[in-house]
């Protein structure tokens, strides 16, 4: 037990790393905090405390902010009514009486805890604190039970550390320090095996030897990837000369879920944009994927929409869990979900990450069958492009000129969606990269910054920077009015 890594540990650490202003010093803690404080056997058991949003081997605590805080008022025998208690519940408010942590729960939370805490450190390993977060996290216990859990955490800690463990259940140290440096910092190649595993046991077990290199991994069916990501351009010129002399091709964006499904014979696998499974797709996908899919193993990257049978396209946003859930009570309905695959990753047994965006496109047009509403392709010269109604604008294009650009997007959010994404066709698909192969462009990136006419009616305190602040405005618009009336809406 001695030599284990104790958390009291960690948490100086954290303290110190938050209180150095400098990248270079906070680099430096968390080195030595690696070298000298941190058990090679501890390695995994530290960095998901430290990056816990990266962490898929916990579920999730199903504890935001408003049920975590009745929690720890329970946990703490407090009454629900005290000043103390409300002040917790309301820990955005801001106000005449709120303090300066308002907006910060943590901080709230550790004012609290100071006045009942006790100073001396429990002595809590950091294997303990993850078996008992487990717990925390373990679906089958009640909120009776995750009280207890975190009134045993009370027990074994000070105010300090609570605030910490606090922190780590919202999935926010709030350190001031990038996960690309702490893995940098952990092994040269931690951030790389990472990017195409989603897995972060793996990649602290694989590399615990910190001063050996390991051979570049390619991505692999089954193991979620990180997506290749798309960076802001302000408008269509700017898009067109950071794309200058490369093949262009510009397609619809899309407003659904970012989904890579994963085909490994009849094992499929719907990973969203954080890594997680979604195994809720599979009641009315599966049996689409399996027969139209026409190899064994494969993987997709696209974006999962709601299609509507009765108006005979895409639904708008925001209904993909109903109607998930319909599928698999067998409900009836006009709407169904349909997946639109713009890339292809992975085909048989190889990756072809590595080969252009035009081969991919030529790959997909081999590899999947579309079928109308369920499972599309976008690419220029085929799948959604090919099947549209006569008239009716098309869904990707390759751009010769910036006029084609400018054309497309102004078609494109005249008739259905959020924008448009630029792709250089001669590019590889690169797992978490923004650098700039792939663009993004919508109408409020254009108009940002002009004037509106609305009538401010309501507001909503902020977090953080904005604690105690109206930081978001609800706004109405007024119905038009018949000439000479006021409007009545
Ligand atoms: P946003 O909130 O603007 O969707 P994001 O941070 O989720 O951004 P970005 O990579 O910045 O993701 O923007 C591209 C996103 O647009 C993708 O994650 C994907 O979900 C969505 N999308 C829709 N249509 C396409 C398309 N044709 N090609 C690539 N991405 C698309």
């Amino acid at each position: 037990m001695s030599d284990e890594t104790k958390f009291s540990v960690l948490c100086s650490l954290f303290t110190w790393m938050q209180r150095s202003k400098s990248s270079a010093k906070k680099r430096s803690k968390f080195r030595k905090f690696l070298d000298t404080f941190c058990k090679p056997n501890d390695y995994f058991s530290a960095i998901r405390l430290i990056l816990p949003s990266l962490d898929r081997e916990r579920g999730t605590y199903g504890l935001k902010e408003s049920v975590l805080a009745t929690c720890l008022i329970d946990a703490l025998g407090m009454s629900r009514e005290s000043e103390d208690a409300r002040r917790l519940v309301n820990w955005r408010k801001g106000g005449a009486k709120t303090g300066a942590n308002v907006g910060n729960f943590g901080l709230v939370a550790a004012e609290l805890l100071q006045r009942r805490q006790g100073m001396t450190s429990g002595g809590l390993t950091i294997k303990e604190l993850n078996d008992l977060l487990d717990r925390l996290a373990s679906s089958e216990n009640s909120r009776v039970e995750k009280t207890s859990v975190l009134s045993t955490l009370i027990n074994k800690t000070n105010a300090q550390e609570m605030k910490w463990i606090i922190m780590i259940i919202l999935k926010d140290l709030k350190l001031g320090v990038s996960e690309k440096i702490i893995f940098h910092e952990f092994h040269p190649d931690a951030e790389d095996l990472f990017n195409v595993t989603c897995d972060l046991k793996l990649v602290c077990d694989k590399l615990r030897d910190r001063g050996q290199r390991h051979k570049r991994q390619d991505i692999e069916v089954g193991k979620a990837v990180r997506p290749q990501l798309a960076m802001r351009v302000s408008d269509a010129a700017a898009a067109w000369k950071k794309l200058h002399g490369k093949d262009v091709v510009v397609e619809c964006k899309f407003d659904g879920d970012r989904i890579q499904i994963h085909k490994n014979e009849a094992e499929i696998h719907f990973f969203s944009r954080n890594f997680l499974d979604h195994p809720e797709y599979g009641h009315a996908m599966s049996n689409i994927i399996t027969q139209n899919i026409l190899v064994d193993r494969c993987i997709l990257d696209g974006e999962m929409l709601v299609w509507d049978t009765s108006l005979d396209h895409f639904a708008e946003f925001g209904s993909n869990q109903e109607i998930a859930k319909a599928a698999k009570e067998g409900l009836d309905s006009d709407r169904q979900l349909c997946y639109v695959a713009f890339d292809i990753l992975y085909v048989g047994d190889t990756s072809v990450i590595h080969q252009s965006l035009k081969e991919r496109h030529e790959l997909l047009r081999k590899v999947v069958k579309p079928l109308k509403g369920r499972l599309e392709i976008l690419v220029p010269n085929g799948g959604l492009n090919a099947l549209r109604p006569s008239g009716e604008p098309c869904w990707s294009l390759i751009a010769y000129t910036m006029d084609d650009v400018e054309r497309f997007f102004k078609e494109t959010i005249e008739n259905r969606d959020e924008g448009i994404v630029l792709k250089d066709l001669g590019s590889k698909w690169e797992p978490s990269d923004r650098s700039g192969k792939w663009l993004k462009l919508k109408p409020e990136y254009i108009r940002a910054g002009s004037d509106l006419d609305v009538l401010i009616i309501g507001g909503y305190y902020g977090s953080g920077r904005h604690g105690g602040e109206v930081a978001q405005f609800l706004v109405g618009l007024a119905e038009r009015p018949a000439s000479n009336t006021y409007p009545t809406q």
